[in-house]
């Protein structure tokens, strides 16, 4: 029988996670790849786990660990994830427990690109020492403008993600920042912004 792996524990000093959320096309993978092209030194990127189909410009290890349906029961079974959820019908992501602990052990803090529901999860499991950005769209419009120019979705997973954006629009409140994607420069400064600043601030101690 293998062992459940522990919840990571937060070292104190590094211990810091950085959530990113945002509904589907709002832009935060590309936020999430500009602050880590900036502070790399000090943050890594939680590669999530799921069972959705790799894009061509995806790297499996990097973007994602892309496995089978049948692998993440397992690693449900196993207790492997932080976190998990059913983000799209028949598409499950998780957070593995193991990539926290690797990045601490590295002495940097984790970034992660979640959906609502995870980036809340997050908090709740760590609710010290974590910041959880949400990725404003300008509209509706630029979401469904930004999901057709990546041109990664059929009609129909377009549409869901859509339905889904409605959704998670009402939850920015329950945030901690809320930073607006509209012209990419300038969210890409204030993502920098806001997240070397987190860094810099002294840790809470639970
Ligand atoms: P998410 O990770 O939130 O699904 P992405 O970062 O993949 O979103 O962005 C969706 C698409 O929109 C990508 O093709 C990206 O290049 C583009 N994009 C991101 N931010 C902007 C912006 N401010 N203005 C125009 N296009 C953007
Ligand atoms: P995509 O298919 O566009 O890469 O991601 C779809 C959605 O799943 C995005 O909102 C993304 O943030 C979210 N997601 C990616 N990894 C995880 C994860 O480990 N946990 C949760 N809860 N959501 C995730």
């Amino acid at each position: 029988m293998t062992e459940t792996p522990a919840l990571p524990t937060n070292p104190s000093g590094n211990g810091k996670l950085v959530v990113f959320a945002a509904p589907s096309g709002a832009g935060k993978t590309t936020l999430v790849r500009h602050v880590l092209a900036v502070l790399g030194n000090h943050i890594a990127f939680s590669v999530s786990a799921t069972t959705r189909k790799q894009r061509a410009s995806e790297i499996n290890g990097k973007d994602y660990y892309f496995i089978s349906h049948a692998e993440f029961v397992q690693k449900i079974n196993n207790n492997e994830f932080l976190e998990w959820q059913e983000v799209y019908d028949g598409n499950f992501y998780g957070t593995l427990k193991s990539e926290i602990e690797r990045i601490w052990q590295q002495g940097k803090a984790v970034i992660f690109d979640v959906d609502v529901e995870g980036a809340f999860n997050i908090k709740n499991i760590y609710p010290h020492n974590t910041l959880t950005v949400f990725v404003k769209p300008p509209s509706i419009k630029a979401i469904r403008e930004r999901l057709i120019g990546r041109n990664s979705e059929t009609n129909e997973m377009l549409e869901k993600r859509i339905e889904k954006a409605v959704f998670e629009l009402q939850y920015e409140t329950r945030f901690d920042i809320v930073l607006l994607n509209d012209k990419i420069d300038e969210a890409k400064a204030k993502a920098t912004e806001i997240v070397s600043g987190f860094l810099q601030r002294k840790p809470e101690m639970p």
